[in-house]
């Protein structure tokens, strides 16, 4: 290999690089980084969802293998504290630094220093986090292990978009009844049989269920938007949801603890009431 070119230490690429990764890899993690705020909005209503209509924590179900919802948080998990690891790496490798006075004094008679790195003043959350490595560019690219970096951050961002990403043509309709397994309906079909023990449901008894169990979960309109409109089978925006909580038709409740935006929650169950009981305004384009 030529030393005198430079390439990028990303995991199996060998392409020219500036610093120590290339165009290529650069862009890739940028625009995996530029999704992590939907990300973590999509990993939050998988979560919500699956806790809503997989088993209670304790009680007879304990026993039962892992439940998927539980490799959703996981994933979460590991994406934050690799977003979080790297933060703080590139912070403390480029992170400004304050002489700080120790007390003591040089036999010269000049106070004696320290430097102190500036603590960093960023919100603990995913899409925060994501944000601020999109704005160090550059000190990613100069890091020495900026190819460890970029391999495992678009590995960890990778990983949590496939526990979201359904197809979207599939209706998730809770787990099966007899073995746990995630069901997934056709479009237009009534029936749903599950691929590992082949007990047919009834799509619209499973959507009752999964509606049933939902009642009792606090979610934000965002999540509300995304998760109700497939299981009520009618357009529920989060708009409509914030016109209904200002027209005091909605209760709206605290917002979950440590939300940086601090987004009021709904109570699932009134919602459904709520959407149930009124009619869907047309739209102007439907004919
Ligand atoms: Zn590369
Ligand atoms: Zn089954």
């Amino acid at each position: 290999m030529n030393d005198l070119i430079a390439h990028c230490t990303a995991p199996h690429c060998a392409l020219p690089a500036l610093a120590f990764v290339c165009r290529s890899h650069a862009d890739q993690l940028a625009a995996a980084l530029a999704t992590v705020a939907d990300l973590a909005v999509d990993l939050d209503i998988t979560i919500a969802r699956q806790a809503a209509t997989g088993q209670r924590i304790g009680g007879r179900c304990a026993e039962r293998p892992l439940p998927y919802h539980d490799a959703a948080s996981e994933v979460r998990r590991d994406l934050h504290a690799t977003l979080a690891t790297w933060t703080r790496d590139l912070w403390e490798t480029n992170g400004p630094r304050r002489e700080v006075p120790t007390g003591e004094t040089a036999p010269d008679g000049t106070p004696q220093t320290v430097a102190v790195l500036e603590p960093l003043d960023l919100a603990d959350t995913l899409p925060e986090i994501a944000a601020w490595l999109l704005r160090h560019p550059s000190w990613i690219a100069w890091h020495p292990a900026a190819g460890e970096l970029i391999d495992e951050l678009l590995d960890a961002i990778a990983r949590a978009w496939r526990v979201v990403d359904l197809p979207p043509e599939l209706a998730y309709c809770g787990p099966c009844s007899d073995c746990e397994t995630d069901l997934y309906a056709r479009p237009q079909r009534d029936v749903v049989t599950c691929r590992e023990c082949a007990t047919v449901h009834e799509v619209a008894d499973r959507r009752a269920t999964m509606l049933k169990a939902a009642r009792g979960r606090m979610l934000t309109a965002a999540e509300c938007a995304r998760a109700l409109p497939g299981l009520l089978g009618r357009e529920l925006s989060a708009n409509t949801l914030r016109t209904w909580a200002h027209s005091g038709k909605l209760r709206q409740y605290k917002p979950r603890h440590g939300d940086p935006r601090n987004r009021p929650r709904y109570l699932v169950g009134e919602v459904i009431d709520l959407a149930t009981a009124t009619p869907q305004r047309r739209t102007a384009a439907a004919s």
